[in-house]
């Protein structure tokens, strides 16, 4: 069997396996959808946004793009903000990093990289804008989980300046926004220290201010501690 093959065979085994829990679970999802969040991630491969938060069908709306950006002139994130904010009416809407991102690594880089450059051109003025944090990190690997932070940071405040977000939120409606780093090593969400539930004063395009929400000062270039995670000893009790 080729491998690509092998993609269609699990998703037959998945969908008996969910029936066989719930016969009526995928005929119930059918006539429409009813998530509670609109999370905005990655497209790395190593950040499965529904996997890795359990989520069920139905649950999670999802936009994915090369390094998690939200950008006010993208017509597909916009459209994807409009209708799950105002159709879908989602409660939350996550902006999601990870650690050891391609996307920040190159924004780091020489701009030697094509057409992606303009892609990456917001999170060069992330690293830009934070220079000295980020200089003073010790290692490039603390530098580089600062920066997903720093950039789920400013993404949310793109977020939180968009039209549509801001005139649900002066009619005293959701969403709360949030941003979230996963580290693929431990497998482990965090909260990035950024939560916005309603209308700030409108901060001009720029670096993330405190004018746009709870935002915590305190940015150390240090992951946070790995959960002991592991396979039980050999004279653990079965
Ligand atoms: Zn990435």
């Amino acid at each position: 069997m080729k491998h690509y093959q092998k993609l269609i065979e699990n998703n037959k085994a998945w969908a008996d396996q969910m029936v066989a829990q719930d016969p009526e679970f995928f005929v119930k999802r059918e006539a429409k959808q009813t998530p509670h969040y609109l999370v905005i991630g990655c497209s790395d491969s190593r950040v499965p946004l529904e996997l890795m938060s359990g989520a069920l069908p139905g649950e999670m709306f999802v936009h994915r793009n090369i390094g998690n950006q939200v950008w006010e002139t993208d017509i597909n994130l916009i459209s994807v903000v409009q209708f799950a904010v105002g159709v879908l009416d989602v409660e939350h809407v996550i902006v999601c990093g990870h650690s050891n991102c391609g996307a920040l690594k190159a924004a780091q880089g020489p701009t030697t990289n094509g057409l992606i450059d303009n892609w990456l051109s917001d999170i060069r003025n992330v690293i830009r804008w934070n220079a000295s944090e980020l200089h003073a990190c010790p290692t490039d690997e603390t530098r580089l989980h600062l920066l997903s932070r720093l950039n789920v940071m400013q993404q949310v405040g793109v977020l939180s300046r968009m039209p549509i977000i801001r005139d649900f939120w002066t009619r005293g409606k959701r969403p709360m926004l949030h941003g979230w780093v996963y580290d693929i090593g431990a497998a482990q969400l965090s909260d990035a220290g950024h939560t916005n539930d309603g209308p700030r004063p409108l901060a001009r395009p720029g670096p993330v201010s405190p004018l746009l929400g709870r935002f915590s000062t305190s940015r150390p270039c240090h992951r946070p501690a790995r959960p002991a995670r592991g396979h039980p000893s050999p004279s653990s009790p079965r």
